[in-house]
């Protein structure tokens, strides 16, 4: 599942203000060791890069056994493209997309539990 999430916390996370997030199923996508894990409540973590804290990878409670990586530090981006919008009430008022793809009020869990 390729997404794009424009919620305030990939945004900040990110530093982009139309994030894209690829989720992978955890077990296929094991982490490299050194990461720095920071823990946001019982629902989020985040990786960071230990080095520079750039964004590495999250994982969040409604999406279990899932991990979401930023689309831009992944060689194979242009093979991603994003499926559906997450979020899609805190959108950038200046995007105006025309990719025909669903728009999801709130975290779009529903439809990321079901692409597993
Ligand atoms: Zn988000």
């Amino acid at each position: 599942m390729v997404s794009y999430c424009h919620c305030g916390d990939c945004k900040r996370w990110t530093g982009a203000a139309v994030p894209v997030l690829a989720g992978f199923a955890e077990a296929d996508f094991p982490l490299p060791p050194g990461l720095r894990e920071r823990h946001f409540g019982e629902a989020v973590t985040r990786w960071t890069c230990a080095a520079c804290d750039g964004p590495i990878a999250g994982r969040f409670a409604y999406v279990p056994d899932q991990i979401y990586v930023p689309l831009g530090i992944i060689d194979q981006m242009d093979a991603l493209a994003p499926t559906m919008h997450c979020h899609a009430e805190q959108q950038v008022p200046w995007l105006h997309p025309e990719d025909g793809l669903p728009r999801v009020q709130g975290s779009g869990r529903d439809a990321l539990n079901a692409a597993k």
